[in-house]
């Protein structure tokens, strides 16, 4: 190990406790939440921009042919990832019974979910959080955009008045 990165190690354990920590790529001290997160375990050693420019090189070196395999891999896994949860989550949405997969989106029962989603990084973060957390059931159920959306909106879905009616 480079003495250079030692001394980051012994000053990030410092800075931790401010809430900070000090990439190791351009060197500057960032808020914790700059950093991207990783379930059970530390925070990345390099900053969210620098990894974003890191992937952004990298990808601009491939080919247009392994362009198209890496998304379509991704999709795949994405499906695939995505499937799993709403398989775990019953399938339907649990406000009007909606099966369609293209439909149904996972939502935080008492809001916030938003917030949780920007605090991971957002996109695939929150599906991979929810797999390593075993599914929270009392915390997540599954909607269709449709009550999802009138939730959102109204605060009430129509169908919950049709129910109650
Ligand atoms: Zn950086
Ligand atoms: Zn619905
Ligand atoms: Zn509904």
């Amino acid at each position: 190990m480079e003495e250079a990165t030692v001394h980051i190690k012994t000053l990030n354990k410092e800075l931790k406790k401010q809430g900070e920590k000090k990439c190791c790529t351009c060197l500057s001290v960032k808020k914790l939440s700059d950093f991207y997160y990783r379930p059970g375990s530390a925070r990345h050693a390099i900053c969210k921009s620098c990894t974003l420019k890191y992937y952004h090189e990298k990808w601009k070196t491939k080919t247009s042919e392994e362009k198209a395999l890496r998304r379509a891999k991704y999709r795949s896994w994405y499906d695939k990832l995505r499937s799993e949860i709403i398989k775990e989550y019953g399938g339907s949405c649990v406000c009007c019974g909606e099966e369609q997969v293209e439909f149904l989106s996972v939502d935080h029962i008492n809001g916030g979910g938003t917030k949780h989603r920007k605090t991971l990084g957002g996109g695939t973060a929150f599906f991979k959080w929810l797999r390593d957390n075993n599914y929270p059931k009392n915390e997540y159920r599954l909607l269709c955009m449709n009550c999802n959306w009138a939730r959102g909106r109204y605060g009430y879905c129509p169908h919950e008045k049709e129910k109650n009616a």
